[in-house]
């Protein structure tokens, strides 16, 4: 087999996904699209702000060709680094430099990023169920294991009291995301607080350093003035790993960056490994374009009301057609309890009534499904008979 054996679990899994994508494919046809509800992709719907346009309209017109579309330092452009810096200083209070900046080619490769800094083979990532599915690839990429932590299914704020109990001397990082996909809930200051008590406790305790990995593709996307706690302020091994891919709804551009703060056990030590290991997985650096599209556009985002308006009108239709869900507070996603609690056949009367959505298992928690409303409001409209007449036959054929 020329595959290595690694892979080759990721292939089959693979394979499950295409098949998905493929049957909503001929759904469409079959139906006519939109006859066919696709909830199942977190890809923005609401169109980049038009600075990006702009921006980068602007920066071929008047930037050095050579210069905009050549290499730079492994880590990112200085200005653009000091930029980033510099925004988050004047939002949160903090007082980072370039140099606690690192551009990356998304949040899927600085999270790679920064374990491939940090991790040895054994050592343990925690996870509170439910995750976004790819922190298990990417753990295992460089030989650790993922430590998974029940949901908390009352509120889905993590449950604490298993991370104390599952943290080992194996343990190397936590990866928290807040506001999560695929629950939408926003982890309190509470919690956040409660959080870096047991993991100063318990470095204390076990003489190692647990790196909190904060994955935050959807800070800006929150509704009814919820508050994301800024993870640096509360635990001093913090690693931040940000996306424009949501905010400024550019997935396919890859840019995003991490935050190494000096304070972290040997901060600076970290920060230089990185920026090695950016360079060595072969991403090199972040995408030179979309690093001075972002400078230019820093502190904008694409128009969140857009999936707050979408929030409202799914939550409010599914509570009121007798469906358990907790509103979501950011990102753009309901975590729906599959009524009767079996989730393979609540996937499966979805998709008789042509609504695709993804079940809870993916992201390790059974019995719940995600469904992803970055979609349009009319999808949206259209859909709702069906999430009805779904609940209907669910109650009528248990
Ligand atoms: N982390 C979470 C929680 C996500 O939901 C996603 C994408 O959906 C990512 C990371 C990866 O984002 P990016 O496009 O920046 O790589």
């Amino acid at each position: 087999m020329v595959i290595s054996e690694k892979m080759q679990p990721m292939v089959q899994n693979n394979s499950a996904i295409r098949a998905m994508f493929e049957e909503g494919r001929q759904m469409a046809e079959i139906y006519g699209a939109e006859n066919v509800y696709d909830f199942s992709l977190g890809n923005p719907n609401v169109p980049a702000p038009e600075c990006v346009k702009q921006a980068v309209i602007d920066i071929l017109e008047q930037e050095d060709p050579v210069f905009v579309h050549g290499y730079m330092s492994n880590s990112g452009y200085p200005d653009v680094r000091k930029t980033v810096a510099e925004d988050l200083n004047k939002r949160f209070g903090t007082s980072f430099t370039e140099d606690n900046i690192l551009m990356t080619v998304g949040a899927a490769s600085g999270l790679n990023v920064i374990l491939k800094t940090i991790l040895n083979p054994g050592d343990e990532v925690i996870a509170f169920a439910p995750f976004f599915v790819e922190y298990n690839s990417y753990v295992k990429n460089y030989d650790g294991e993922l430590v998974v932590i029940s949901p908390n299914t009352e509120d889905f704020q993590p449950n604490l009291a298993e991370l104390e109990a599952k943290i080992t001397p194996k343990t190397k990082a936590l990866i928290i995301n807040t506001p999560n996909n695929p629950t939408g809930v926003v982890y309190s200051e509470e919690t956040i607080k409660k959080m870096a008590e047991i993991l100063c406790r318990k470095e204390k305790e076990l003489g190692t350093d647990i790196i909190l990995i904060s994955d935050e593709p959807y800070r800006e996307l929150v509704y009814d003035g919820a508050e994301v706690p800024f993870i640096t302020k509360y635990y001093h091994n913090t690693v931040i790993g940000y996306s424009y891919s949501k905010s400024l709804s550019i997935p396919g551009e890859r840019i995003g960056y991490l935050v190494i703060p000096d304070e972290m056990t040997d901060g600076k030590e970290v920060y230089q490994a990185a920026v090695i290991a950016n360079r060595i997985l072969g991403s090199v650096n972040a995408p030179s374009l979309f690093q001075r599209v972002i400078m230019r556009c820093i502190g904008q985002t694409s128009d969140i009301s857009v999936y707050d308006k979408n929030r409202k009108l799914l939550y409010e239709s599914l509570k009121e057609y007798g469906y358990e869900c907790i509103k979501p507070e950011g990102a753009f996603y309901l975590f729906v309890k599959a009524p009767g609690g079996d989730e393979e056949r609540f996937c499966a009367v979805c998709k008789k009534h042509h609504i695709l959505v993804v079940p809870g298992s993916s992201f390790f928690c059974a019995g719940y499904v995600r469904i992803a409303y970055c979609v349009t409001y009319e999808q949206i409209q259209r859909s709702l008979p069906a999430f009805k007449a779904v609940m209907e036959e669910m109650r009528n054929s248990k």
